[in-house]
């Protein structure tokens, strides 16, 4: 079933509110990774083993910042898909995603049938792509 008018809103709301969320995280992460976590680490670094836990803990940082930043950009362009119209349609096969799923997953770009081939098909994300 195509999404009705009230559960677009509803998704819609819901995306706005954790792109805002995202985004106070995503600020507080780069300020982590910039700033003092790193410099007071690092800072005062008396040997090699401290300076291995200094870089581990900024890698850390990063990964969750970039986690973040991706998770925005796939819900930023989930309201452009609500603004065009194309939200809720599967990318691969063009039936319904499904409220349900987008519930839980508001960005969701396939219906279950096609992410679950996806998933299968492209297994390893850090794949080159040639
Ligand atoms: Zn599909």
């Amino acid at each position: 079933m195509p999404l009705s008018k009230k559960e677009i809103e509803a998704l819609k709301r819901q995306i706005e509110t954790r792109c805002a969320q995202l985004r106070t995280e995503v600020h507080a992460d780069a300020d982590k990774v910039r700033g003092e976590s790193y410099a007071d680490l690092a800072g005062d670094v008396v040997d090699e083993g401290d300076a291995s836990v200094a870089d581990l803990l900024a890698d850390i940082d990063s990964a969750e910042l970039s986690r973040d930043l991706t998770e925005l950009r796939a819900l930023e362009a989930a309201l452009g898909r609500i603004a065009d119209g194309s939200y809720g349609s599967c990318i691969d096969c063009g039936q319904d995603v499904g409220f349900a799923r987008l519930e839980v997953e508001p960005a969701a770009l396939r219906c279950i049938d096609c992410q679950r081939l996806y998933e299968k098909t492209y297994a390893q994300p850090d794949r080159p792509k040639l």
